[in-house]
Parts: C-alpha cells; sequence; structure tokens
C-alpha cells in the first residue's frame, strides 16, 4: 500500500491551522511548524465573520458560507470559538452626509441582503454604554459572527491533536529551502512573513502579495455589553491597501472584545515598514489614544489604566483576491495567504484548496480567480 502523502504547513494561524485539519481529514500525514497564536495576526484578530460582504459570484457565495463552515468545523472538533454577535458601523457627528448615504447604499445592495438596523447615536449609547460621550452620528447594525482568538487556539490545539497533526517550531528559511530541494510539498501559511521567506530564499515573491503592521490597545476590566464589534462605516483601510500610495499610517476607530475578555481599542495599520521594524511604540500608542477619547471617552476617566499596545504585522492582497496554490517556477511549494475577510473565506476555502493539494488539479481554483500569480 502507498504510504500516505506528507505535506510541510508553515504557520499556525487561522489559515494553516484550519488547512492543516483539512488536510488530516484526506488522510494527509501533515507536520505544522509555528508559534503560538499570540504571536500572530490571528491572534489580536477582531475575528468578525463578514459573511455577506462578497461580490454577485461564486467567490461571493462561497463567503456566504462561512457560518455554515464554521458550525461544521464545531461539530467536527468541538468548541472553536465561534459566537453570535453584531456589526456596529458607526460614524461621527461631523461626517460628510453624503458619503454615509452612499456606503449605506452599498450596504442595502449586497446581494446577500444581511438585515440592517439603523440606530441613532441616542439609541446606540443606551444599548451600549461605553460610547456615552462618544462622537457618535449614528449607526447601521449588520448580523455577524465572532470568532474568540483565545477559544480558537485552544480548540485549534485539541482538534490537531485528535487528527494527528504533527506540531514543530517555526522554521527558518535556510531550512525550509533544504526541504523544499529534498523534494517535500510545502504549504506557507505564513501570513505578513511570506514575503520575508520567499526573499530569503532568493524565490520570486508575487506582486500583488503585501503586509502592514496593525497595532491595537488593550484594556482588561472594560466589556462591551454584547457580543458586538464597533467599526468605522467610513474605514480607510481596505482602501489604503488596493492604493499605489498614500498615507504611512491610518487609524480606524473601532472597539471589539479582546482574546479571552477585555476590550480592543482601535486599530491602526502603518504600510510601507520593514517585517523585521514595528512601528514607534510612542506613536502607535497615541493614535490609539486618540480612538479612545473620541469613541470611548468614559475610558479615560475611569480606573482601568492605560491602554497595552499589540502590534502585529498582517499580510494582505493588493488586488484584494487571496494568492492560493503553487508559486510559478516552484511546483511543490503552494502559497496559502492574502487574505481579506479571512474569518469569512479561509473556513470556506480550506477544503477546495486541501482537495486541490492532494489531487494537484488547481482548476476550481483558478476559476474562482484566486490561483497564485
Ligand atoms: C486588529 C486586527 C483586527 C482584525 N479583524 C479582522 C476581522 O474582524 N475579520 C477578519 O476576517 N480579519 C480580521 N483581521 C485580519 C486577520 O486577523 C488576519 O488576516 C488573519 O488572522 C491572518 O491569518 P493567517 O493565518 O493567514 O496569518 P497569521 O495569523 O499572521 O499567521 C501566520 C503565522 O505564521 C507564522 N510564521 C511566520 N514565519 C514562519 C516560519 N518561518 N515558520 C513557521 N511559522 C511561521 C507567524 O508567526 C504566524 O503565527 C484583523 C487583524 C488585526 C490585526
Amino acid at each position: 500500500m502507498a504510504p500516505p502523502p506528507r505535506m510541510l504547513l508553515l504557520g499556525a494561524g487561522l489559515s494553516g491551522g484550519l488547512l492543516a485539519l483539512a488536510l488530516a481529514e484526506l488522510g494527509v500525514e501533515v507536520e505544522l511548524a509555528g508559534g503560538s497564536l499570540a504571536d500572530s495576526a490571528t491572534g489580536w484578530s477582531y475575528g468578525g465573520v463578514p459573511w455577506w460582504a462578497g461580490a454577485a459570484n461564486p467567490l461571493g457565495e462561497l463567503l456566504a458560507t462561512a457560518p455554515r463552515r464554521w458550525d461544521q468545523l464545531q461539530q467536527r472538533h468541538g468548541e472553536l470559538g465561534l459566537r453570535p454577535a453584531k456589526l456596529w458601523l458607526h460614524w461621527p457627528e461631523q461626517a460628510p452626509p453624503q458619503a454615509v448615504a452612499k456606503v449605506q447604499q452599498a450596504l442595502a445592495g449586497l446581494p446577500q441582503q444581511p438585515e440592517l438596523t439603523a440606530l441613532s447615536a441616542h439609541e446606540a449609547i443606551e444599548q451600549e454604554p461605553l460610547l456615552a460621550g462618544a462622537d457618535l452620528g449614528g449607526v447601521m447594525q449588520l448580523p455577524y459572527w465572532r470568532v474568540d482568538p483565545l477559544a480558537f487556539q485552544q480548540g485549534l490545539e485539541r482538534a490537531w491533536a485528535a487528527a494527528g497533526v504533527q506540531r514543530c517550531a517555526p522554521l527558518p528559511a535556510d531550512e525550509l529551502r533544504q526541504r523544499l530541494e529534498q523534494g517535500e510539498a510545502v504549504v506557507l501559511c505564513s501570513g505578513a512573513a511570506t514575503l520575508a521567506l520567499l526573499k530569503a530564499m532568493g524565490l520570486q515573491t508575487p506582486s500583488a502579495l503585501d503586509f502592514s503592521w496593525a497595532g491595537v490597545g488593550q484594556c482588561d476590566g472594560a466589556q462591551l455589553a454584547a457580543e458586538r464589534i464597533v467599526m468605522p462605516l467610513l474605514g480607510q483601510r481596505s482602501g489604503r491597501e488596493t492604493a499605489a500610495s498614500g498615507a504611512a499610517v491610518i487609524c480606524d476607530p473601532g472597539l471589539a472584545p479582546a482574546p479571552g475578555g477585555g476590550l480592543l481599542v482601535g486599530q491602526t495599520s502603518w504600510f510601507d515598514r520593514p517585517i523585521d521594524d514595528p512601528p514607534p511604540v510612542d506613536e502607535d500608542l497615541e493614535q490609539l489614544s486618540g480612538v479612545q477619547s473620541r469613541l470611548v471617552p468614559s475610558l479615560i476617566e475611569s480606573s482601568h489604566g492605560p491602554l497595552r499596545l499589540q502590534q502585529q504585522p498582517v499580510a494582505y492582497s493588493r488586488d484584494q483576491q487571496p494568492l492560493l496554490g503553487p508559486l510559478p517556477g516552484c511546483p511543490n511549494l503552494s502559497l496559502f495567504t492574502g487574505f481579506g475577510g479571512p474569518f469569512a473565506l479561509v473556513p470556506a476555502l480550506t477544503p477546495l484548496m486541501a482537495q486541490a493539494l492532494v489531487t494537484n488539479d488547481w482548476s476550481q481554483i483558478k476559476g474562482l480567480g484566486l490561483l497564485c500569480r
């Protein structure tokens, strides 16, 4: 009998973690290299599942299956931290009404037709007392799901052990090069580190792949009144990601439950910085303190203490399509990275990615326009 196929996955975050389980289910012997989720974008993510965000095309339809996919994953592997939630998209009092109306129209036209509820500033503060005193013009509420990163990590570790996934330490580029030269099949699920790894091995880097440094402020003791994520209706991050150039740093005023409890305040995104040089702590904290004073001023006066900064690099794709499959010119090295809205995309795409890796038939991934380029 032929031995089971073997694969080495680099990166034990959301993408590597779920791909490892999907491959193990197909009978692949999986070695998963990487450290703790606390050292990844996944570990500090808001964890929101934007299942309704896709266009009217096959990828959008796949994205809409995300809540069902998470549910199936939990039925198979046990608790993975999925919680029903709401997304609140807020705008400040002085926001240009035409800009607000334009986004509201776009939301009303989403092909998945999520239920939209408009809340006045007064109604929002009544439901969410943390927002008392905030610069708030109003809120649009959408249905959402959230994955708590701490519960996700605990669930993944149990699931990997049960599925026989072998864990090992992060792999340096020279060791990775040796393993590739020995003909091993490798998948990079290494998020923002992917570009540096490819460069260190002298390999071609996909032009669409990039990363930013994210900063969030952690506030212990404070809690949102319900399972919800608060984000700006006129957020800047995705526009900046697709622009060829622009501000070196942007700050989107948001609130989310912190992993395992507490509150995350704001999200900065720093562009065009090296992977080994996180943004200056003082400047990052200054941006996030600005969010705190505009969105949750009550916390400044209370005794919750100063914000603690968490910084993580996050991969994205400049054309907003993730990169899946063999790196051109290097058939035994595949990528699984560059996601926008990965908490919806990754669980929906992992079965297809795992199947393609096992059969070497990439037609479905190509049909979705996601083949590595
Ligand atoms: C503040 C914040 C809020 C966010 N909110 C949302 C949200 O609401 N919804 C959403 O969908 N997305 C959100 N995101 C984005 C999302 O969290 C990330 O895009 C996603 O978690 C990336 O997952 P990943 O597994 O691809 O990469 P990562 O989570 O970055 O994991 C990559 C892993 O690879 C490891 N690695 C690197 N080099 C090596 C090596 N040589 N060997 C082994 N391992 C290696 C890294 O250490 C890391 O652990 C948010 C991100 C941040 C920072």
